[in-house]
């Protein structure tokens, strides 16, 4: 029986004269005087291409294989021999190929030619068989599995947490609202709708993070990690910023600042390290044609510690350069995209972890510190993306937590479960979310966040 082989294992196989089975897509046809044509053949296993020659023998050569174009499907069968050529060490000498679909190379939208980024976002159905969309989603996949991994070797418990909920995990943008209700004939009481009569009784959102119900697992089984699509209606057209994104939330029971700062490092390092031997061919391809600094880039981030400071630190240093910047530098101020990018890329010249932020730029169930003005949060800062972790040791007393929920207008009776686990066994705690696109668009070098998720929700955009 003959079996279909992925082009993946076959560029590096040396199994010359086996006969093998390949399905794929056309790249290129070109054809020689010498009564042969030449397809490159890309079947998404690999960014390289298989090369196969199919000779004027061939019982289809002039009706079928001569009219072949970029984008037809394709079943070739054949054997695999040395290829003389350069560039490649094996191809296939066809002995059939079949024709699965055609492409119309009038119509076809992906041509040969390099497109735009932004062209290709418009055929996001089409881009992955780009080599650049292709790197870019093997990437993606291989950096999922790393991260699953990087937990299941240390025990952490994969958690799944409700996409829709009741609690806006405060303080993380605006939310999308879930209901039923038929928003043509909306009944008013009072000038506000009532929910008590919608699908869930109350009112519902997409969840912002998975953080709240994570302390609950974490709070009984130790260290957990949620890993899945989050949800801000945030109004902002960035090229960092998605309507829907993945985040990775870590969870850790008897674990304080520190023990999360030194997570939230290890975990990016590896992750970087892992994905980067899975997808060497990817990579190679990316840091020559995307980024052709990435390899260094990376292995800086691999190879040197992060720098820790302060959030007053952090501002002392800023003041002292305040005038290159477009938003003011001033304690209790949040630290925008520019001061991060130079911190990381001025100052420091690595990924920078800042901790002990003001608490009234922050959620209310970060712990506050002694002095009564700041709170243990760390965010992880890298060079070219910015914020890429955003995290805290969790508020564990019940009666300062309390305090906070009301010092920042929210209702205790909606928080009362959380509440909950600050009276009954309540310990140390520490957790913070990882974009997971923010990394992404780190490791593969592309500039915005929209390439790097394959099909991206933003404002005012909703195709596929
Ligand atoms: P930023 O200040 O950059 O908007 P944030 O402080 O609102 O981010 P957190 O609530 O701390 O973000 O979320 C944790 C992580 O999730 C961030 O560090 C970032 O990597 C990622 N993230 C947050 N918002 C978005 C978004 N809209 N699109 C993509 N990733 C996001
Ligand atoms: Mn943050």
């Amino acid at each position: 029986m003959i079996q279909r082989k992925e082009i993946a294992h076959l560029v590096d196989s040396r199994d010359f004269g086996s006969e093998v089975t390949l399905m794929g897509w056309v790249r290129t046809r070109r054809d020689s005087k010498a009564g042969f044509s030449f397809l490159e053949i890309n079947d998404g296993s690999t960014i390289r291409n298989i090369q196969v020659v199919a000779e004027n023998t061939l019982p289809n050569y002039t009706d079928v294989i001569l009219r072949l174009t970029t984008g037809c499907s394709v079943i070739v069968t054949g054997s695999l021999v040395q290829s003389p050529g350069k560039g490649q060490k094996v191809e296939i000498r066809a002995t059939e190929v079949k024709v699965v679909g055609w492409a119309d190379p009038d119509a076809y939208p992906l041509q040969k030619k390099r497109h735009s980024l932004e062209y290709l976002r418009t055929i996001a159905h089409l881009r992955p068989r780009t080599n650049t969309f292709g790197a870019v989603a093997r990437v993606r996949n291989a950096i999922s599995y790393a991260i699953h991994s990087y937990f299941h070797q240390r025990g952490f418990i994969y958690l799944h947490t409700p996409i829709i909920t009741g609690s806006n995990c405060e303080g993380a943008g605006d939310i999308f609202t879930v209901t039923t209700f038929d928003l043509q004939n909306l009944t008013h009481e009072h000038g506000r709708v009532n929910f008590s009569n919608d699908f869930f009784g109350k009112a519902a959102n997409l969840t912002v993070s998975g953080q709240l119900e994570a302390e609950v697992y974490a709070l009984a089984l130790g260290n957990v990690y949620t890993f899945g699509p989050t949800f801000r209606a945030e109004d902002s057209n960035t090229s960092r910023h998605l309507a829907e994104f993945w985040m990775v939330e870590p969870e850790m029971a008897f674990c304080d600042l520190d023990g999360n700062v030194a997570l939230g490092e290890d975990l990016v390092k590896s992750i970087l390290a892992d994905s980067l031997q899975t997808c060497a061919d990817d990579f190679e391809f990316l840091n020559r044609s995307v980024d052709n600094d990435l390899f260094s880039r990376i292995d800086g981030i691999i190879s040197n510690n992060f720098e820790r400071l302060t959030y007053t630190e952090a501002i002392q240093i800023l003041s002292k350069v305040k005038e290159r910047f477009e938003f003011p530098v001033e304690w209790g101020n949040d630290i925008q995209s520019e001061h991060e990018r130079y911190l990381c890329e001025t100052v420091f010249k690595r990924p920078v972890v800042l901790t002990d932020y003001p608490k009234g730029i922050k959620p209310f169930y970060m712990k506050v510190n002694k002095d009564g003005k700041t709170v243990k949060a760390m965010d992880v800062l890298l060079p070219r993306v910015g914020e890429i972790i955003g995290g805290s040791q969790r508020e564990d007393d019940y009666e300062t937590l309390l305090h906070r929920i009301k010092e920042t207008n929210l209702d205790p009776a909606d928080y009362w479960w959380y509440l909950d686990l600050r009276k009954y066994g309540t310990v140390i705690h520490s957790g913070f979310g990882l974009g997971l696109e923010r990394l992404i668009q780190f490791t593969t070098g592309l500039a915005n966040i929209r390439d790097v998720i394959p099909f991206p929700r933003t404002p005012k955009y909703l195709e596929f």
